[in-house]
């Protein structure tokens, strides 16, 4: 029973952020304060009302149209509130209530919006990434301390600094990598090394895995052609999760497959 009422505190804190990320999607590419206005339909100005401000929920009620001019309120704002909670509820049970799941459930906040953005605008703006570079390490320090784990602490800068020196190197080369996403490689870098090394395995190359697979699909159903671009944050965000989540069984699932025991 803790349990479940631990997840459901998950569950709810991740409605409220994904709310609140609702906001960051739609006003950090635009430069635009995060406090003031407050929502407001975009459509006809009207400020919305507490009530329909309620994740999930208050786009239910509403049917999806603003109550006063009725145009039509996009589902991604539900979808990003539901899938932030999803997230969360996953990120908790992974980790449970220990010191360094404020710091992935930060991950996972970051994680949605900026795959929001970079698929709205194929950018991940310095606004979200550069002071991650400073929050991470200091939710995960409350880790190092109480938990003496200093190997991880020092896997975690060693594998940012490889994942940063590897989307460099791909940058460089012609039609490369773009610079948000070598930008963004040392932050995954340093979540997926605290982890251990097979999860920096397994996260950096299943990205590449995922956006070529959704590439070629893309493709094949002339949604896209060789010359699309289509942003790379998305499929780097979902490989670290997939590591953060199934790192040991992948990488054991690969070991067995080069190495057969029987
Ligand atoms: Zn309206």
């Amino acid at each position: 029973m803790p349990e479940l009422l631990f997840l459901s505190a998950a569950g709810l804190l991740g409605l409220a952020i994904g709310s609140f990320l609702n906001v960051v999607i739609c006003r950090v590419p635009r430069d635009q304060s995060l406090v003031r206005p407050g929502s407001h339909c975009p459509h006809c100005g009207h400020a919305v009302r507490n009530r329909h401000n309620i994740p999930v929920l208050g786009w239910l009620l509403l049917r999806g149209k603003c109550a006063d001019c009725k145009a039509p309120i996009s589902p991604r704002y539900p979808l990003v509130e539901a899938g932030t909670a999803a997230l969360f509820v996953a990120v908790a049970a992974k980790f449970g209530p220990s010191w360094e799941l404020p710091a992935y459930l930060y991950l996972a906040a970051v994680a949605v919006a900026l795959a929001a953005i970079d698929l709205d605008v194929m950018r991940l703006p310095d606004k979200i990434v550069l002071p991650s570079y400073a929050i991470a390490p200091i939710l995960l320090l409350p880790a190092v301390i109480a938990e003496h784990n200093w190997h991880a602490a020092v896997r975690g800068l060693a594998a940012a600094g490889l994942l940063y020196a590897g989307y460099w190197i791909l940058a460089v080369l012609p039609k490369g990598m773009g610079g948000g996403d070598v930008k963004l490689a040392p932050l995954l870098g340093l979540y997926l090394g605290w982890l251990g090394w097979s999860s920096v395995v397994v996260g950096a190359f299943a990205g590449f895995l995922l956006g070529g697979v959704v590439g070629v699909a893309l493709m094949t159903a002339r949604a896209a052609t060789r010359k699309s671009r289509i942003p790379f944050g998305p499929f780097m965000l979902a490989g670290v999760f997939l590591a953060v989540f199934a790192a040991a069984p992948i990488a054991n699932w690969y070991t067995d497959l080069l190495l057969p025991t029987a």
